[in-house]
């Protein structure tokens, strides 16, 4: 069993979540492996950097005593493995993918390293279809449209995400969860 990083959506944004330290609401789901119960175990520090600015955040981390795994409980606007928010390196690889700019432009704009944006974008390219496949069928499952746009591999991954962004954001409990989620302990 490897360990799974869990990604909440954390209604904070950054400064508010740095401000908040320990006394962010963590949720508590279940075990995304077993479903059973998980309970809070030490967490750690990392950096998170949004407009150019590096921050320090805690990533709490819970343990399922099943399986005998720790999960770390991210929120949303981090990314495993990536130092930018998500919405950085969204905003790149949308402009980029979409073909409204090239990666240095979009780079520049976002306030990043040339290099870093152009890692994004090619791991993005790599992992194209079988992400935009993914998420197409996401989408579907979610009660959301079929996609149908095979109009340039960057495009057809576009049109997937936010199709089944659009259905997951559409679904009743989705808004509900968030808010509870930032008061359950
Ligand atoms: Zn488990």
């Amino acid at each position: 069993m490897s360990p799974v990083a869990i990604v909440w959506p954390c209604p904070l944004a950054v400064d508010a979540y740095v401000a908040a330290g320990r006394d962010v609401g963590f949720p508590r789901p279940a075990c995304p492996s077993c479903a059973g119960p998980l309970v809070f175990w030490p967490g750690y520090r990392r950096y998170v950097r949004e407009a150019g600015r590096c921050r320090k955040i805690f990533v709490p981390r819970l343990r399922c005593s099943r399986c005998g795994v720790s999960h770390a409980l991210l929120p949303a606007f981090v990314l495993a493995w990536r130092l930018d928010v998500t919405e950085t390196v969204g905003v790149v690889i949308a402009a980029v993918a979409g073909g409204a700019c090239g990666v240095r432009p979009a780079a520049e704009r976002a306030g990043v390293p040339y290099t870093t944006a152009r890692g994004w974008v090619r791991r993005f390219r790599a992992r194209g279809r079988e992400l935009g496949v993914a998420f197409a069928a996401l989408a579907v499952e979610l009660g959301g449209a079929a996609v149908t746009l095979p109009d340039g591999a960057g495009r057809f991954v576009l049109a997937a995400i936010g199709a089944a962004f659009a259905a997951a954001a559409s679904l009743p409990g989705w808004a509900g969860w968030a808010r509870g989620g930032s008061r359950r302990r």
